[in-house]
């Protein structure tokens, strides 16, 4: 999509710290991190939020959550991790490309504010 900063990052257009690549999913480094390891975790089509996950697409968002594994299993993050979606206005969403964040190195308050 023209306009997206995250098919921007995709694409190589705008600047990356890569964390992991296959050839479904980007994860890169937060540039405003919120743990001692943030990563964003995107599939590599654009899906603006999880309100537009569908039957035809959600294979992508599987491979996420098996980016997700890997990234952890690298990155050694044995002692837990939270993997977080904000949708939308309410759900916190700045970004209108489908994201997930992978926090951790940090205990993790729950609920969150
Ligand atoms: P959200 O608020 O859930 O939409 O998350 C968007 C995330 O993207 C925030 O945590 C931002 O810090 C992060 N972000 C925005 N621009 C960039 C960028 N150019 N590189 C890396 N992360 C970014
Ligand atoms: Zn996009």
């Amino acid at each position: 999509m023209a306009d997206c900063l995250f098919c921007k990052i995709i694409a190589g257009e705008i600047p990356s710290t890569k964390i992991y690549e296959d050839e479904w999913v980007y994860a890169f480094a937060d540039i405003d991190p919120q743990a001692p390891f943030h990563a964003i975790i995107v599939p590599k089509i654009h899906i603006a939020s999880a309100e537009e996950i569908t039957a035809d697409n959600s294979g992508y968002i599987a491979k996420i959550f098996e980016a997700v594994a890997k990234i952890a299993a690298k990155e050694n993050l044995a002692d837990g991790f939270r993997v977080v979606n904000n949708c939308g206005k309410d759900g916190g969403q700045t970004v209108g490309h489908i994201h997930f964040h992978l926090l951790a190195r940090r205990y993790l308050q729950w609920p969150p504010g």
